[in-house]
């Protein structure tokens, strides 16, 4: 978010000159007599068409809206979008692979971050005698005895062996010593006569305590885990300390190595390794990784890469050469012990030091940057991380993975022999599949005794999908499955490859494909589903398919795959535990009695839907597969008891045939239909919620056993009648739970113990896809509309793989807003709408310009009041407020009706050579009788002035219960107090705010623009930082003199770091304007001269402006400043916070340290004056802004198209820079109308001392609670969507 505060935020640049963007598409109209409402649903989320529109009337709304109003039905903010099943536990031993004989393995392996239990239990390993001299390089013995003499290292092993039981008092001298012993190792390096091969880091490693907090941005997913001590490349200052004096908010892809800490009786190896994990998850640039085990008396390390975990004997304290011996192989790993993949790089975002980095990928032809991670997999195995390239068109996906050097298949080479020399639609290609190399070295890594090497290797891959739970119908889900299985069987039967990992992550649909330039499109790829339902064969290049088979690392040839020589890779039990088919998970063909009974004949199709199928596929294919009188799916049931078949089936050996991959299909698709939420029947009841979370469970627990299994968890699912599977699913989707089913009858059966079995290995792809195609024939006209990437709510946690993302391009899905309103043009239209809401209970919104931080003027599924246009605008000669018994009259007051934007007053105000108190930005596009007052209103001249709320006269209003007042000292006071501070969007609908105006006077502006050719915050010692904590010493007799505007510091337009002023003094000479602000000029320019030709690029400062100029009047300078237009919106989160003048007065040099951090601050001094002189209790603003100098703002953007997950970490940054600003003044608050979504007590924070009396004025007013805004007065009795009272 380069320029992020160039764009939004300051001055003149563009001074916050537009509008927020929000992503709603509700279109209101207003036909002149009858108030009808126009609502447009918001685009498909996926074709981007648009819609028709529909036009209902208010009482038709009623059933749209009030449905959604307090239900229970989740908001897609809520879920993710994924729901992707996995086991709690995996079964593959940590170091086990996927080759030999019928073990174990999972393609998808249920180890994730969050399998906390899983993966600690598999974490412990051994103590190996021989790991110093088999995994670490020696120190040399000069360096150990330098280092065992030095007095702070024994000081430090000293303090450590005083610890007799509590870890925590190890994490400081420990941290310490190892920082020593690696500066030292360090240096000695850097003298190295082979220095340069050795690719040292540019600094030494540094330990840093950081004991109580979360590394951050963790790239998919949430992880809480709080390494005791971290190793990261220095220096210690590069790094943020929280107030406990340990160090926060480190991020994951800094992170070298870690130490966990434990008392005597802890197992710290099993939990230091399972941070491990976590890192290198986190860490594709690094194949191996060392840790630290410490507890008092001793230590441990351990190394922990895809073959594998080793761990060392414990050592003492005082064994110098071990300890050393670890910190050198840091740098110097020995061979065989890579610890760095040289070809990826991370990139914090431009300006955002410790951001959330996004990954530069070298190939051998082309450099990708900018790679996001979406999927992560077990690192001490194969190790799969699979990476997007946003690209305008088609995103470009990138999958790593440490491959079994001794496996037989892989997977560019059956991709080549699946696409060889036609394109077969439906499974993915790739571009480039190399070995990655450091240089000319091939990343290997090598179990020490030889049973297991594996080396990295890196597709490229050319076509995308996305996930089946996008799907925008039902019919679309079934589709894509459907071809799923002819692509499925096309590619057994005709290129002998076997998938075996058919899951909902490796079956994409809506498949973009990559041009297929120069391959031919394969001749014989069957009719597909489109073909079908269109009763005609497409020309072979236009057969795409509606799936995307994905993943084929477990695929294997079938080749020589007969009954009796059947290849021991078949033996393999391999799949996705949610998904896997019975037989393959438990390793046997019995699961229960049930399914040794054999009574589903191969489905017949009627009418319409035969008629197709002989047509594409012809007769003989339909009879092939036909059932005589005796046989099912064309097998015979054995003529036995059934015990003595489950005694057959038990001695039965295991190997994988066609139909476990199609069973597997099954449960794909069984779990995407549970998850998906029809349109039409949105929301759930009890019974369904219970049913589904059921049936979820069944899936997310599902395990793959270690030894044989018969019984599978899932089989309740199968046992379901129709009617149990329709409480599962919303109402909309009922015919769907007979599809279920039907199909489930037929997966059921153990179909290999039938004697023969059945002849046809597709025999149960064919029966599905036919009652598949039967059911889309029937309900051609059906679709059942689903809402694109919402999914039900599960009331346990979620797969931890659900954010991994989709293999495609990001999906667009319908925001937090309206979904229907009014265009109010009149008094009359809002008393309308709000009888209309108060009625049925609508989530209601005031909207004006729609410029509120929060959203506030938005919501989810509400109703919105639109008040743009009203646009009247009076200007009085002498006002009277309504009710006023004296003689009190405001000479040239103006009366501006809800819509009115700050520029329209200023132009009519400025004919009449006034100057009204009122916002800055581009277009003069905000409110200026909206949230802006409402919620205090600032200024450039507030200083002077006072703030907006200090200069309205009178306020009119609609109320909750429909009529409309007025209010003002004289009328409803405590009303009239509560409007003026406490917040849009709360008390009522304000139809007109009157203003006091003043007589335009001079307005002197003063500009300084200074820079230093960085991209990070200057160093504290730099001349920027001395600048801005020269400025901050000052600004309170700059306030005093009249001055008032914003500095801000953060990353430039051109990559430079900026530091730039804006400020004007109103009502004082030039010479007196100059007086006070030219001695700031010059010591800015004896910092740039002190600093020229010395230091580096970062600290020789470059002043592009310093001036100061005349105007006549504000009206003036904001004509020829503020640009008529501007950015319209920006994708950011903002925090603020108000700092008191003591504060600045007092410690100035700790403002300005702190707020030099933060990201792309806005520093603004528009308090103090005038505004410091009106009594506190006076308004219902928070008191902190009488005694407030600095109004402080800074924020975090992102690009279109950034996934959930990142912006919630840039939140965290955000989050981690408020409470920072805050702890310069927990006292204060914060401004209402700039503000955090995040802060922790919105009441105190944006009130303060008056929220009580705020709060118990509203009950007055709005006694049903019509108007409730995010963090607003009363929202505490709210939940966060404001959907439900939950007090
Ligand atoms: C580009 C930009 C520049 C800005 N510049 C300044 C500035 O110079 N000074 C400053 O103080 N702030 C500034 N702000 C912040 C601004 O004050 C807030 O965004 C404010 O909420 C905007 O009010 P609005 O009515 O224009 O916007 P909206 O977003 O439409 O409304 C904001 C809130 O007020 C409520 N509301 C709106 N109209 C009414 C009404 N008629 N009756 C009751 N409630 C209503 C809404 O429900 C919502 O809660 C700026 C914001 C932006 C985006």
């Amino acid at each position: 978010m380069q320029s992020l505060i160039g764009q939004l935020l300051s001055l003149p640049t563009a001074a916050r000159f537009g509008q927020l963007r929000y992503n709603y598409t509700l279109v209101i109209e207003h036909p002149m007599h009858d108030a009808w409402i126009a609502i447009q649903p918001p685009p498909s989320a996926l074709s981007h068409k648009p819609q028709a529109r529909m036009y209902i009337t208010r009482e038709e709304t009623a059933a749209v809206i009030a449905s959604s109003h307090c239900s229970s039905e989740m908001s897609s903010s809520e879920q993710p979008r994924t729901p992707s099943p996995a086991p709690a536990q995996e079964t593959a031993g940590a170091n086990a692979d996927d080759t030999s004989g019928t073990h174990v393995s999972s393609g998808r392996p249920g180890f994730t971050a969050h399998n906390r239990k899983a993966v600690e239990e598999l974490a412990h390993v051994e103590p190996d005698p021989a790991f110093f001299n088999d995994h670490l390089t020696a120190c040399p013995n000069a360096v150990v005895e330098a280092i065992e003499k030095r007095s702070d290292v024994r000081r430090w092993v000293a303090d450590i062996s005083k610890v007799k039981t509590k870890e925590a008092l190890l994490y400081q001298p420990v941290a310490s010593l190892l920082t020593t012993i690696s500066r030292v190792v360090f240096e000695h390096l850097q003298a190295a006569e082979d220095k340069d091969q050795l690719h040292l880091p540019e600094r030494p490693i540094v330990f840093l305590d950081h004991h109580s907090h979360v590394p951050t941005h963790f790239p998919v997913g949430r992880v809480d885990d709080k390494p005791d001590i971290i190793g990261v490349v220095g220096p210690e200052n590069a790094y943020n300390i929280a107030h406990d004096g340990t160090y926060e908010g480190v991020p994951y892809h800094c992170i070298e190595t870690i130490v966990e800490a434990k008392a005597i009786y802890g197992d710290g190896q099993a939990q230091a390794t399972r941070y491990a994990f976590n890192i290198q998850q986190a860490r594709p640039d690094r194949p191996g990784l060392y840790c630290l085990s410490v507890k008092p008396g001793k230590f441990q390390v351990v190394y922990s890469s895809p073959v594998g975990i080793e761990a060392s004997e414990h050592k003492p304290w005082d064994d110098c050469a071990s300890l050393c011996a670890y910190i050198y192989s840091l740098y110097v790993p020995p061979e065989g012990h890579v610890l760095y993949d040289r070809t990826i790089t991370a990139q914090e975002p431009a300006g955002v030091s410790l951001g959330k980095p996004t990954w530069t990928i070298e190939t051998k032809d082309h450099v990708y940057s900018g790679a996001v991670i979406i999927f992560l997999g077990n690192p001490w195995g194969r190790r799969t991380t699979v990476f997007r390239v946003a690209r305008e068109k088609r995103s470009v996906i990138i999958k790593e993975a440490y491959i079994d050097c001794d496996r037989r298949f892989n997977e560019a080479d059956l991709l080549d022999h699946i696409h060889k020399g036609s394109f077969l639609p439906g499974v993915v290609r790739y571009i480039t599949a190399e070995d990655v190399k450091n240089e000319d070295d091939a990343i290997i890594l090598k179990k020490k005794d030889g049973t297991l090497t594996r080396k990295k290797r890196r597709l490229v891959l050319a076509d995308i999908g996305q996930d089946l739970t996008l799907a925008e119908s039902v019919n679309d889900l079934l589709m894509a499955i459907y071809d799923t299985l002819e692509v499925h069987r096309t590619l057994a039967r005709n290129r002998q490859v076997l998938h075996r990992d058919m899951s909902l992550f490796n079956i994409l649909m809506y498949p973009v494909s990559a041009p297929c330039e120069t391959r031919w499109f394969c001749k014989d790829a069957p009719p597909l589903i489109d073909d079908v339902l269109q009763g005609e064969l497409r020309p072979a290049e236009k057969r795409m398919a509606r799936c995307l088979i994905i993943d084929l690392d477990n695929a294997a040839s079938l080749v020589g795959a007969k009954a009796d020589t059947v290849p021991e890779e078949l033996r393999c039990r391999t799949g996705t535990p949610a998904y896997i088919a019975r037989a393959v998970a438990g390793g046997s063909l019995y699961t229960t009695l049930t399914n040794l009974s054999w009574s589903e004949k191969m489905p017949e199709l009627s009418g319409e839907a035969k008629n197709l199928y002989t047509k594409l596929y012809g007769e003989d294919r339909y009879n092939k597969y036909l059932d005589t009188h005796n046989t099912i799916h064309g097998g015979v049931p054995p003529q036995e008891t059934l015990s003595a078949s489950a005694a057959r089936a038990r001695k039965m050996t295991f190997y994988h045939l066609w139909e476990y991959d199609a069973e597997s299909v099954f449960w794909t698709m069984y779990a995407a239909l549970l998850r998906v939420v029809p349109k039409t029947s949105p929301k759930e009841s009890e019974q369904s919620q219970d049913r589904l979370n059921r049936n979820w469970k069944m899936f997310y627990e599902h395990t793959i056993p270690r030894g044989c299994e018969r019984d599978d968890t899932r089989n309740p699912l199968l046992d379901a009648d129709e009617e149990k599977i329709a409480a599962s699913l919303l109402p909309a989707m009922q015919e769907v739970a007979l599809l279920i089913y039907n199909i489930a009858r037929h997966v059921y059966p153990s179909y290999a113990v039938m004697t023969p079995p059945p002849p046809h290995e597709d025999h149960l792809h064919e029966a599905m896809q036919r009652l598949i195609l039967q059911y889309l024939v029937d309900h051609r006209n059906n679709p059942i509309p689903l809402v694109p990437g919402k999914l039900r709510p599960v009331s346990f946690s979620d797969n931890p793989v659900i954010n991994r993302g989709t293999y495609g391009a990001t999906t667009q899905e319908q925001g937090s807003v309206p979904v229907v309103g009014v265009e109010a043009h009149t008094v009359d239209d809002i008393q309308a709408a709000l009888k209309f809401a108060a009625k049925h209970n609508l989530r209601l919104v005031i909207k004006n310009t729609g410029h509120d931080y929060c959203g506030r003027s938005s919501g989810r599924d509400s109703f919105m009041v639109w008040t743009h246009r009203m646009k009247n605008i009076t200007m009085h000669d002498a006002f009277r407020p309504a009710g006023s018994l004296s003689d009190e009259s405001f000479e040239h007051a103006m009366t501006v009706q809800a819509g009115v934007q700050w520029l329209e007053a200023y132009n009519v105000a400025n004919a009449s050579g006034r100057t009204m108190v009122g916002a800055v930005a581009a277009g003069g596009s905000v409110g200026a009788a909206g949230g802006w007052v409402l919620g205090g209103g600032k200024s450039f001249i507030t200083p002077v002035y006072g703030l907006g709320v200090d200069n309205a006269l009178e306020f009119t209003l609609v109320l909750a219960n429909g009529s409309h007042i007025t209010t003002n000292a004289y009328e409803h006071p405590d009303l009239f107090w509560a409007l003026r501070g406490g917040g849009g969007g709360t008390f009522g609908v304000v139809t007109s705010v009157t203003y006091k105006t003043y007589p335009n006077a001079p307005t002197v502006s003063a500009s300084l623009i200074a820079s230093v050719n960085s991209t990070q915050p200057a160093i504290s010692s730099g001349p920027l930082a001395k600048a801005f904590t020269e400025f901050v010493r000052i600004t309170p007799a700059l306030t005093d003199a009249g001055w008032g505007g914003y500095i801000t510091y953060g990353p430039g337009a051109l990559g430079n770091f900026t530091y730039e002023l804006v400020a004007i003094a109103s009502n004082v000479s030039w010479e007196e304007a100059n007086s006070t602000i030219i001695p700031y000029f010059d010591y800015v320019q004896a910092l740039a001269d002190n600093f020229s030709g010395s230091g580096t690029a970062d600290t020789q400062l470059k002043i592009s402006v310093a001036e100061t100029t005349l105007y006549s009047s504000f009206p003036s300078w904001y004509m020829a400043n503020i640009p008529a237009s501007g950015l319209v919106g920006a994708n950011l989160n903002i925090g603020s916070w108000l700092l008191p003048r003591d504060l600045v007065e007092t410690n100035y040099t700790r403002v300005a340290e702190t707020l030099a951090m933060v990201p792309n601050l806005s520093f603004e001094f528009i308090a103090g004056g005038a505004v410091s002189r009106v009594n506190a209790s006076s308004t219902g603003l928070t008191p902190a802004w009488r005694k407030a100098l600095i109004h402080t703002i800074f924020g975090v953007g992102w690009e279109d198209g950034t996934s959930a997950a990142d912006i919630s970490e840039l939140q965290d940054t955000l989050k981690a820079a408020s409470a920072k600003v805050r702890a310069l003044a927990p006292d204060s608050g914060a401004y209402l109308n700039e503000a955090s979504m995040f802060e922790p007590d919105p009441p105190k924070a944006f009130f303060g001392a008056h929220y009580d009396k705020l709060k118990a004025i509203k009950k007055v007013y709005d006694p049903m609670d019509l108007f409730v805004v995010l963090e607003g007065v009363g929202s505490d009795e709210w939940d966060r969507e404001l959907r439900c009272k939950i007090r």
